[in-house]
């Protein structure tokens, strides 16, 4: 529910067309968070394992009087999506409902602005290279000329 009304302030970014969200995630989180954003349209995205820190680290942290070592990264998905400045709110709130478990280490979205996007093959640039045929725009268009 929290999730539903979840905003996103993009107004440090004004003429920002693009943005680029970052999300870090549960590795068997990914596979769920990767079939609902592609159920929604999204049809471009990067997923990489990394290992990382938080809470987690933090807690041991305070516990045992250390710094963290190596030992307390823990492997991580991360999900790059490139959308437009209309999509961020939408995307941000599915990556975080299907990533969602409500225990510590579910993770974090960073947002990012994006200049420009360069389709390689073609030349394309900005709002036409960033667009993807049948993708969430395409798939929000149709539904409206119903
Ligand atoms: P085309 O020439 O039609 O663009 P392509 O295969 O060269 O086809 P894509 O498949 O669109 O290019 O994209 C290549 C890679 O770029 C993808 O595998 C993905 O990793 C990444 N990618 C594409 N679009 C996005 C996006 N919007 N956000 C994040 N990563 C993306
Ligand atoms: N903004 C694109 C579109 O709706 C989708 C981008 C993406 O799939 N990452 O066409």
């Amino acid at each position: 529910a929290e999730l539903e009304s979840m905003k996103v302030d993009l107004s440090a970014f004004p003429s920002c067309q693009f943005f680029s969200v970052d999300a870090i995630v549960r590795p068997w989180r990914l596979p769920f968070v990767v079939s609902k954003l592609a159920s929604s349209g999204i049809r471009g995205m990067t997923t990489q394992d990394v290992r990382g820190v938080g809470m987690q680290g933090g807690l041991r942290e305070r516990y045992a009087g250390t710094e963290f070592s190596d030992t307390d990264l823990v492997s991580k998905a991360k999900i790059n999506v490139v959308v437009a400045r209309t999509q961020v709110e939408l995307v941000s709130r599915i990556i975080a409902a299907s990533a969602y478990t409500g225990e510590i280490g579910d993770g974090k979205i960073f947002i990012h602005p994006v200049a420009d996007v360069i389709r390689i093959r073609t030349a394309e640039t900005g709002a036409v290279a960033e667009h993807m045929e049948g993708g969430m725009e395409d798939m929000r268009a149709s539904l409206e000329d119903k």
